[in-house]
């Protein structure tokens, strides 16, 4: 019998898609650093991750005006179970990506691996930027204040409610929008890579799609991420 499907399902895997086309994008900035080694490796670990890539690229393009298309991709396993899975893949796709680079930047240099990096920040930036207007297509009569910031945020980055509480709101007034990230780039792929260093690049680059998604929806926002001990932070303040 087929499983049957909620909106909540479609959201968390709209976010499992655009974060998997987010980190394509990354590893592609690399695909022109005439770095063999790193070639080798990010060409293995595509291979590796080859059945999770083909997913999301069946369902590329912007889940614009209509749901990412995910009764195609379920296979005969609930669909909880479908996507668990392919969030872990994910996750395991993305702490191999950024051990890779890592290791890439110490051996180029850092002149060279911050030339890619502010490269990467560019592209962080659109994709944040490209997200946000896939949700301002979606009618909304009220302006974006910085709860439906938050709420932007929450589903179309952090995928909903089926994890629990990716976003642990702190404080959230008409101003000020400050919550605990329990899935950053640091908590997630934990049992793949115990790299701190490519960790807190990979939160960084995420930190960059956060921020400029926000700036999108309330241009007159600021934006920082902090690394905390268990958890990192956003903060967000709407300025009149
Ligand atoms: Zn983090």
């Amino acid at each position: 019998m087929p499983s049957l499907v909620g909106p909540s399902h479609y959201v968390f895997f709209g976010a499992i898609v655009r974060r998997l086309q987010w980190l394509r994008r990354i590893a592609e900035v690399y695909q022109n650093s005439g770095d063999p080694e790193l070639l080798v490796s990010l060409a293995r670990t595509e291979k590796l991750f080859a059945s999770t890539l083909d997913r999301a690229e069946k369902v590329s393009g912007l889940g614009i005006r209509k749901p990412y298309p995910l009764t195609e991709l379920l296979d005969d396993t609930p669909v909880e179970s479908f996507l668990a899975r392919f969030y872990d893949e994910l996750c395991a796709f993305e702490a191999h990506l950024f051990d890779l680079l890592h290791a890439h930047h110490q051996r180029v240099g850092e002149t060279e691996a911050q030339i890619r990096i502010e490269e990467c920040i560019n592209i962080c930036a659109l994709w944040g930027r490209e997200i946000a207007g896939e949700k301002l297509l979606i009618p909304n009569d009220e302006r974006y204040d910085s709860y439906s910031v938050f709420e932007g945020l929450y589903q179309f980055l952090e995928g909903g409610d089926l994890q629990w509480k990716p976003l642990l709101p702190r404080r959230l007034t008409e101003n000020e929008v400050h919550y605990e990230l329990r899935f950053c780039p640091h908590a997630r792929g934990h049992s793949v890579s115990s790299n701190a260093e490519a960790k807190t690049l990979a939160c960084r680059f995420e930190s960059v799609v956060f921020e400029h998604f926000a700036k999108f929806l309330a241009h007159n926002a600021t934006f920082s991420r902090t690394r905390g001990l268990d958890h990192c932070t956003d903060r967000i303040f709407l300025n009149n």
